[in-house]
């Protein structure tokens, strides 16, 4: 990527802002475009009014998106627009494993490469930048894509070489992540139920076995100070283990935990559709 190049942003949401404040922030030119209009675009980001656009100034093009139909529906825009300048999309939208294979091959079609690179870490991961991005991609793609990549974030991790991998590594540790926010939600709700309190548990929680990123950082950042704002909302959670679930019945794979964790996790989305997925915690604790 030369020095003049321009990097494009499409989805300005809770993660896209801070994803496009970090790129113009490494002194990257950014163009950025959300179909929610310009109220989110960061300090030095020119928001622009169609994808179109985007892909008319940026040869790459990053997307952050709710769920595999918008990213489709992203491509085909980009993909139709006159005089594209844009040959490498980097998705670091969770869209699952058979979505980013899709995307990568209707890509492929019309010359432009596909780095597959979800993220994990929340909004205060992507703001001290030690999210971490999953990336896979092949090898030529990813190196055109490093110094986007190292804008995103100080943490980069390659899991593969095609799209698609990393989608399926970060369907793992979301699946792991919301079991373990369930789990620890009921067990606090026994606890406090028993008489313990919620400070003390999470002091012997994270002394013990039973830690996890839920004892660590939302616990305790999010339920003990009543904050429920870690930006990611549960109806995400809610595609994301979802998403898990379809992969893994499609590969045939066992599953009787995940059932159950994607069962809750879409009544709490039910229930809440716009909720912090923090807010997991007073749900169970109330349904029992
Ligand atoms: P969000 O719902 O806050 O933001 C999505 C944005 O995309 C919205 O601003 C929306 O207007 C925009 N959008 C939707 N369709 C569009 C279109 N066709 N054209 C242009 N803009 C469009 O979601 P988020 O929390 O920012 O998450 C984005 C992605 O990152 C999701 O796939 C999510 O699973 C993943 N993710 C989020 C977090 C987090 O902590 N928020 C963490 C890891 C991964």
């Amino acid at each position: 990527m030369t020095a003049e190049a321009t990097v494009g942003v499409v989805g300005l949401g809770n993660m896209g802002q801070v994803l496009a404040a970090n790129l113009a922030g490494a002194g990257l030119d950014v163009v950025a475009h959300d179909a929610a209009g310009p109220e989110r675009a960061p300090a030095g980001v020119t928001f622009v009014n169609s994808a179109d656009e985007v892909v008319r100034r940026a040869t790459t093009v990053v997307l952050s998106l709710p769920d595999g139909a918008a990213s489709a529906a992203v491509v085909d825009e980009l993909l139709a627009a006159d005089g594209r300048r844009t040959d490498l999309v980097i998705d670091t939208s969770t869209v699952g494993v058979r979505a980013a294979e899709a995307l990568h091959a209707r890509l492929q079609d019309e010359g432009v490469d596909l780095v597959d690179a979800p993220v994990s870490g929340g909004i205060a991961g992507a703001k001290s930048r030690t999210l971490l991005v999953m990336v896979a991609g092949t090898a030529a793609a990813v190196a055109r894509a490093e110094p986007v990549l190292a804008g995103l974030s100080d943490r980069c991790h390659r899991v593969g070489d095609r799209p698609g991998l990393a989608q399926a590594m970060k369907l793992a540790n979301n699946y792991c992540s919301a079991a373990a926010l369930a789990a620890t939600s009921e067990a606090v709700a026994f606890g406090l139920a028993a008489g313990l309190d919620l400070a003390t548990m999470l002091d012997v929680l994270n002394a013990a076995s039973g830690q996890s990123a839920a004892t660590t950082d939302k616990f305790p950042n999010h339920v003990l100070t009543g904050r429920y704002a870690a930006g990611f909302a549960g109806r995400l959670m809610a595609k994301d283990v979802g998403l898990y679930l379809d992969e893994v019945e499609a590969a045939g794979g066992p599953h009787a935990l995940a059932d159950t964790t994607v069962a809750l996790w879409r009544a709490f989305a039910a229930a809440e559709p716009d909720a912090d997925f923090t807010r997991i915690f007073p749900f169970i604790e109330s349904s029992g």
